[in-house]
């Protein structure tokens, strides 16, 4: 171990910064570093239940945990800030709430989404990003259903939702707008067969990387219920209308008044701002997942890119929770050795396989290499909810909020 107490900051705590931190506090005593914790909330929230959140299946209570209860306070010092700056060079964190001098840095920032500049789309469509942008979601399209209940002349746009992109987001969020919707039409006294959802996807196939089985079973389940697919249609624009698509070289206006951006990701801004080589948030990694020119700044999670394959075939891992995850417990380790003055071993990633839910009760998936479908694959995502609150939260925190 180290004679002197080095300072580990770290930035961020969603998956990736939260199990760095809660592994670490496990593998140091209080004498080996000081570890310090900021992030931009006082709790932590599953950014893979914000479908759950965005449609109201899930309360956003549920979705969320003090991180203090989590934490060791001998040996981690919590600060709720908002990061402005990092200086990479003068190993200095600016803050909303004083700056931080680091030793050794974990950035976790997280993800932001990502428009491509699309014309009006930031002000005209709800973005999936975080607990509470979701609320908003699951709070508007309630309003609209009791709007539309209410109104002497009814606005049928009120029952119209449009979801753009057909990724894992936008998938997973179609099959809880499907589960709450007869709730809501129930709840309003709506007649269900007037509410409109349509998906609107610019690639010719959606979700590439599942087999067409496992599409047709998907397209399938949210097609009998009422979820209309526009697929290879891409979105130009969004307006107080809606989306506007282009069909066939012509722009074409589809009306909803609610409008959700379900197509597109990219890692914090803050990265572009504090290191070079960036894109759409994200920087290359070393294989111990610290960054070029710098032997003391580890990033992980959304603002990270682990390169996988040669050549051609090289690319990016997807940017996952199980993936964070395992950056995060990897990254505790590599700390310890680093204080210990120890080489850094290399970043494996296992894949354990990918669920899509299809809201509570189905969704497909691959998991260890199998195909699975209906309510085997609804166990499964579960139970892998459950396992990731375990991992981070321990089992007070799994028991109150895990999915069993
Ligand atoms: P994504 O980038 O994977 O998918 C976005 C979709 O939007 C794509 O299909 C793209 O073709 C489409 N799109 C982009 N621009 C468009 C436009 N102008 N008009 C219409 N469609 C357009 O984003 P995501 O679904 O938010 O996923 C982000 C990351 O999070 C991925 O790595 C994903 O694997 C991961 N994720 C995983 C899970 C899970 O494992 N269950 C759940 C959610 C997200």
């Amino acid at each position: 171990m180290s004679f002197e107490r080095k300072k580990v900051v770290v930035l961020g705590a969603g998956y990736a910064g939260l199990q760095t931190v809660t592994k670490l506090q496990k593998l140091v005593s209080a004498q080996d570093c000081d570890i310090t914790l900021i992030n931009k909330n006082e709790y932590h929230y599953e950014s893979t239940w914000l479908h759950e959140a965005s449609a109201g299946t899930r309360s956003y209570e549920d979705c969320l945990y003090p991180i203090k209860n989590v934490l060791n306070n001998e040996k981690v010092k919590f600060v709720v800030a908002e990061v402005t700056k990092i200086d990479r060079d003068a190993k200095i964190v600016e803050t909303s709430n004083g700056s931080f001098n680091f030793d050794i840095l974990v950035v976790a920032l997280g993800f932001e989404s990502e428009t491509f500049g699309i014309s009006g789309m930031k002000e005209h469509a709800f973005q999936i990003e975080n607990i509470n942008t979701a609320r908003r979601i699951a709070n508007h399209i309630e309003e609209r259903f009791a709007h539309y209940a209410n109104a002497s002349e009814k606005d049928e746009k009120d029952l119209a939702i449009l979801v753009g992109g057909a990724g894992f987001t936008g998938v997973e969020l179609l099959g809880e707008l499907v589960e709450k919707i007869p709730a809501l039409c129930k709840q309003y006294g709506i007649d269900q067969s007037k509410v409109k959802i349509t998906c609107v996807e610019a690639a010719p196939k959606m979700l590439p990387m599942f087999s067409e089985d496992l599409v047709k079973y998907v397209v399938s389940y949210l097609e009998k219920r009422g979820v209309e697919f526009k697929i290879a249609t891409p979105i130009v624009a969004a307006n107080e209308n809606g989306f506007v698509v282009k069909v066939n070289e012509q722009e074409e206006q589809l009306y909803a008044n609610t409008v959700i951006w379900a197509a597109g990701v990219r890692g914090s801004k803050l990265m572009e701002e504090s290191f070079e080589g960036v894109r759409r948030g994200r920087i290359v990694n070393r294989e111990d997942l610290r960054i070029d020119g710098y032997d003391d700044i580890f990033v992980i999670g959304d603002c990270s890119a682990v390169m996988v394959g040669e050549g051609e075939n090289k690319r990016p891992l997807p940017t996952t929770a199980q993936i964070a995850m395992q950056q995060g417990e990897f990254t505790a380790k590599a700390i310890k050795q680093l204080l210990a003055g120890e080489k850094l071993s290399k970043f494996e990633y296992v894949d354990r396989g990918t669920v899509c839910s299809l809201g509570s009760h189905d969704g497909v998936g691959v998991v260890f290499g199998k195909e699975i479908t209906g309510k085997k694959a609804a166990f499964m995502k579960k139970l892998i909810d459950t396992r990731a609150i375990f991992k981070i939260g321990g089992a007070g925190i799994a028991y109150k909020k895990g999915k069993f």
